[in-house]
């Protein structure tokens, strides 16, 4: 585009040049050819006056053919003889320039433009020494008809001329373009340019340094901002005022369980009533929250209007998972529930028997029988709440309880002596294998699951088993590991015993005194230390339960 305009410029001012040049070189020659022509009439006038005297008026008829015009005039003004007129017709001459100068002075020039302006007549008068008035005057053609004549050539010089500016123009505007075209516009001063170049250059630098510094600017606070989106655990969301999604978390997408988000509104991403019912209130400017759930998971929706100038311009809609919440208030309404259904049992047996006890006249063998009974339903409920206590002081998340190092090996071969009489009972042999093992801890709890495993070791083992605690050290970890060859648990069972009062079968734990407890505990101890449980078991072969303590 520039190159173009340089280009043109430079061609117009070469070709105005040019017939500037042309016109004036005309002029020129003209006025050059004009002298020379006056000059000419000059010499001829004084050769003729030589020969007019000698040979007297008649000499000019020889003149008759010439190119020029000779005249001879009285110095009254009477046209004596004229070469190419009949002298009796030409009016006076007196007050001709040249004449009138010549009577005054003894010679005068004058010029004068045909009519047509297209030729130019010059005289030269000079006055004769008997007084008559010679003058001599030739017709010079004027500056077209001589441009007119010299044509071809003229043509033949500006066709040149055109073709030479037209190459130089492009040149030239090719050669001023090319620094420009060269510029370095990042890092504009080092630049070897056109000087006029360098405050442009500057402001661009100073600019373009403002520039980077800006962008340096937003780029950290987008790193910053990614780094506290990035790092939440909730879900977040920001989106305009036609529900667009602006920006988003990762964990947003992982709540939501999507991949990828294409451009487009928020709406697409959840397609939940509740979803849209959040969006749709906050951006009436109210604050919006709603529960949403999915196949597994249940989360909560908090959504925040963003005003600006009073206009709501958007939201911010934050995902919080609340599924373990949810999940233990569910546990703990159940357990409610369990524990009053668990409770209620025995004491409707004891209210029972106590009834039939009441009425009397029963035989003393059968009294005794329902005192037993009695006494057993009573051993259950307070094995019952006992447990019941247990496990609500872990769930109680507040209660402090006293950390120390506990060496396993010692704590378990505790509780196997206090095992021994319920196994002696059963024929059952408790052993403690291991060495040394020791891990921070709560003695309380560890003990309560050390025993309530070997308690479901010995109770739920085969007359003449065997019960092995098996205590190892990794790099890691601690192992203990409880072992029985007892009846064993079936695969669709074993996701189940860890449940709060799952019992696999209820009548034979009822027989043992199981409260269907125990392994809930043990798993509550389990979660409480930080520590994994596993299960291995086989249906008449035994059960393996292996707690991994890290170190
Ligand atoms: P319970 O008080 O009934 O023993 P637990 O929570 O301790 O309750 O155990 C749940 C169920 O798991 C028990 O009813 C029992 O059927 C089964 N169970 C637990 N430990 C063993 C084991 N070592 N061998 C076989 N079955 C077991």
């Amino acid at each position: 585009m520039m190159s173009r305009k340089i280009f043109r410029s430079s061609f117009f001012t070469s070709m105005l040049v040019l017939v500037a040049t042309l016109a004036l070189i005309t002029g020129v020659l003209f006025e050059y050819f004009g002298v020379q022509l006056q000059n000419e009439l000059k010499s001829e006038a004084s050769y003729i006056s030589r020969a007019l005297q000698n040979e007297g008026i008649s000499y000019i008829e020889t003149f008759k053919s010439s190119d020029k015009r000779i005249t001879l005039i009285a110095n009254n003004g009477e046209v004596l003889a004229d070469t190419s007129a009949d002298a009796k017709v030409l009016e006076n001459h007196s007050n001709r320039e040249e004449v009138e100068e010549a009577i005054a002075t003894g010679s005068g020039t004058s010029e004068r433009y045909s009519k047509t302006l297209m030729e130019k007549t010059i005289y030269y008068a000079e006055k004769q020494e008997d007084g008559t008035i010679l003058r001599v005057s030739a017709t010079q053609q004027s500056v077209i008809p001589v441009l007119l004549g010299l044509m071809y050539p003229v043509m033949i010089i500006f066709l040149v001329a055109l073709i030479l500016s037209l190459v130089l123009s492009i040149r030239v505007s090719k050669a001023i373009i090319a620094p420009l075209n060269d510029l370095d516009l990042n890092s504009p001063e080092n630049n070897e340019t056109y000087e006029e170049l360098t405050p442009l250059l500057r402001k661009i630098s100073v600019q373009r340094r403002q520039i980077d510094e800006q962008l340096k600017d937003a780029q950290q606070r987008q790193e910053e901002f990614s780094l506290i989106t990035e790092n939440m655990t909730e879900g977040f969301l920001v989106i305009d005022d036609k529900t667009n999604l602006l920006t988003y978390n990762t964990a947003a997408l992982n709540l939501l369980g999507i991949d990828e988000v294409q451009k487009g509104s928020v709406l697409m991403v959840n397609r939940t009533k509740d979803f849209r019912e959040v969006v749709e209130k906050v951006l009436t400017g109210e604050r919006a929250i709603n529960a949403l759930e999915t196949e597994n998971r249940a989360y909560t929706l908090i959504a925040n209007p963003v005003y600006e100038n009073d206009k709501i311009i958007g939201a911010v809609i934050v995902i919080l998972d609340v599924t373990e919440q949810t999940n233990r208030e569910k546990l703990r309404s159940e357990f409610t529930t369990n524990v009053s259904h668990e409770l209620k049992t025995p004491l409707t047996s004891i209210s029972g028997f106590a009834e039939m006890m009441m009425a009397g006249g029963m035989p003393e063998e059968t009294i005794k029988d329902f005192s037993k009974s009695i006494y057993d339903e009573a051993q259950r409920l307070i094995a019952l709440v006992g447990d019941i206590i247990k496990i609500s002081e872990l769930d109680e998340r507040n209660v402090q309880f006293e950390q120390e190092t506990v060496e396993l090996c010692v704590l378990s071969k505790m509780v196997a002596e206090r095992i021994k009489p319920v196994a002696d009972k059963k024929n059952v042999n408790v052993n403690v294998i291991g060495s040394s093992a020791k891990i921070q801890g709560v003695r309380k709890i560890l003990e309560e699951m050390v025993y309530n495993l070997l308690d479901n070791a010995v109770k739920y083992n085969k007359d003449g088993g065997v019960v092995d605690v098996i205590i190892t050290n990794t790099d890691d970890n601690v192992n203990l590991m409880v072992r029985d060859t007892g009846i064993g648990i079936s695969a669709e069972d074993q996701a189940r015993v860890f449940e709060r009062f799952y019992c696999v079968d209820k009548s034979h734990s009822k027989l043992v005194g199981g409260t269907g407890l125990g392994l809930s505990i043990v798993k509550h101890g389990a979660n409480y230390h930080d520590a994994e449980i596993s299960l291995q078991s086989a249906i008449d072969k035994g059960t393996t339960i292996t707690i991994s303590f890290k170190k």
